[in-house]
């Protein structure tokens, strides 16, 4: 039996300064099968006791621990093994990433593939963080380095567990940080099961600590730390201005990735079936739950109608199933609290808009947070389901007259994460870059996500970026050294 594991119930502990240890209340909290709604574990309700004891592992092990002295090859190499790891256990933790989230078991192995990516990234990008020699008009030496910024306090949400773990730690990990991670309430299993191997990967006690908990008692003392230096959060935008105002006390780098509601624009002249194609996938992967879900459908007029009709009919034949079934393309929400949620926006929608798909629960599963993969039209960008995120498998679909006017619909939005424009002219894809304000713009395609380029949002998206160099960029401190090279008195007095 792994460590951590207590009992075959599955009563996980707290991954504190590498020993499994219960919470200092010893409350645990259930963890659930959104497809069975059955507990299929127990994880550790940790408040600001276990908070402390795990910021001040971390203290240690960043300040007296061998971490601090070790070179960035070994950070590196440290990274790479436990991308390995991952790699070997990929079906297990896919399985259990299925399980506990709803998402289909194909999707899920594709994120435990990018886990491991993730780490191979940063693992090589560890020996690559770079200082400067600033050319300053003096007989100096002037340099900048580059220094881990010390404790990372991480807070993740639900919808890619493992995957928003790896975006945290091992930017953090490769820069010199150390970290406590607080996974989201609903999904904290798989990164507890990490954390079985990362003491054999050679991470020395405290460099990465796990503490699960709800928001308020565990997420909120770990955000308002003094011995935290910085916050890096991922969730929900509601959470994110609760985070900055928690964090000014103690004046701590904070990075924020939010929610979204981003824009899929469709001109006439873009291939079609494609197109139709793009519209489904972009909104309805991952059960909809993904902060860069397209979920305003932008469509230009002369297609429009044929473009409801086409989705719809598409949209109708969507395999919804059991998560481990390979055939399923749609698994139940996350949680039955994410299921009221999108149920209520699909009855605000039969209000606002007209419906072409979908619009309850998927009735045919007894059991499980189901949803119809949703569609609505006819309705205007000040629409309640065009504005708020929803995080569910509903869409928006909104006609529009040309490409000034797809623009102003596209950016007139709070949220400032994604967009995509879809079209066979160069010159009005450029353009229509150029003008969204989002931080990810795809053309002809919309998703795909790469650990070697940046991720983060323009707006109330949020701030700071994860991945590539931009992402440890984030987890480092700037120090500029000046050394005289003058052996007299500076002669001033
Ligand atoms: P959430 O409710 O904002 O929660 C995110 C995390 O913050 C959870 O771990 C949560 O703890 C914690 N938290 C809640 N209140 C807190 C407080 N007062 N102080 C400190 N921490 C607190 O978001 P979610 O429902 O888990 O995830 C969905 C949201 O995440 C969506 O808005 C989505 O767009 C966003 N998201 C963004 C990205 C991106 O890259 N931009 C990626 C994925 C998801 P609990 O476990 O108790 O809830
Ligand atoms: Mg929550």
């Amino acid at each position: 039996m792994p460590g951590g594991v207590k009992t075959d119930v599955r009563t996980y502990q707290l991954y504190i300064k590498g020993e499994w240890v219960d919470s200092k209340s010893n409350k645990t909290f259930p963890v659930y099968d959104p497809a069975s709604e059955e507990v299929i574990a127990q994880a550790p309700d940790a408040n600001a006791d276990d908070v402390n004891r795990a910021v001040a592992a971390a203290k240690a092990a960043f300040e007296d621990g061998p971490w601090a002295t070790t070179t960035a090859q070994e950070r590196g190499r440290v990274l790479f093994r436990l991308a390995d790891k991952i790699r070997q256990n990929t079906a297990m933790l896919a399985e259990l990433e299925s399980r506990n989230t709803g998402k289909p078991i194909v999707e899920a192995e594709y994120d435990i593939t990018d886990v491991a990516t993730c780490f191979e990234y940063y693992g090589g990008l560890a020996t690559k963080i770079l200082g400067y020699v600033n050319p300053v008009p003096d007989n100096a030496m002037s340099l900048t380095l580059k220094e881990p910024i010390g404790v990372a306090g991480q807070i993740i949400p639900w919808n890619y567990p493992l995957l928003m773990a790896a975006w945290k730690l091992a930017p953090a990990l490769a820069a010199g940080c150390t970290c406590v991670l607080k996974p989201a309430e609903q999904t904290p299993i798989t990164a507890l099961e990490m954390a079985n191997w990362l003491s054999d990967v050679g991470l020395p006690p405290g460099v990465v600590n796990i503490i699960t908990g709800f928001g308020e008692t565990c997420g909120a003392p770990l955000v308002q730390h003094p011995d935290v230096n910085k916050i890096a959060f991922t969730g929900s935008a509601a959470v994110g201005k609760i985070i900055v105002k928690q964090a000014a006390d103690t004046v701590k780098r904070v990075t924020l990735e939010l929610g979204g509601k981003s824009p899929n624009i469709f001109f006439a002249d873009a291939d079609f079936e494609a197109a139709i194609d793009g519209a489904l996938f972009g909104v309805f992967i991952n059960q909809g739950e993904v902060c860069s879900a397209g979920s305003r459908i932008l469509v230009q007029k002369p297609i429009y109608k044929k473009f409801v009709d086409a989705m719809a009919a598409k949209a109708k034949t969507i395999k919804l199933g059991a998560p481990l079934d390979r055939d399923t393309k749609m698994g139940p929400l996350v949680s039955k609290e994410q299921y009221d949620r999108v149920r209520s926006y699909q009855e605000v929608g039969k209000k606002e808009g007209k419906l072409a798909a979908g619009g309850g629960r998927a009735e045919k599963f007894a059991k499980g947070y189901y949803i119809e993969p949703t569609i609505f039209y006819d309705l205007d960008n000040s629409a309640r389901i065009a504005r708020e995120e929803i995080f569910g498998p509903v869409a928006a679909v909104i006609p529009f007259e040309d490409e000034k006017d797809a623009v102003k619909i596209a950016n007139d939005s709070p949220y400032g994460l994604a967009a995509a424009v879809w079209t066979r002219d160069i010159f009005k894809a450029f353009r229509t870059v150029k003008s969204l304000r989002a931080g990810i713009v795809w053309v002809n395609h919309m998703q795909p996500t790469y650990v070697e380029a940046p991720w983060g949002g323009y707006k109330q998206s949020g701030f700071g970026r994860e991945l590539g160099p931009w992402g440890i960029e984030e987890y480092l401190e700037t120090k500029q050294v000046h050394i005289n090279l003058n052996e007299a008195p500076i002669g001033w007095y």
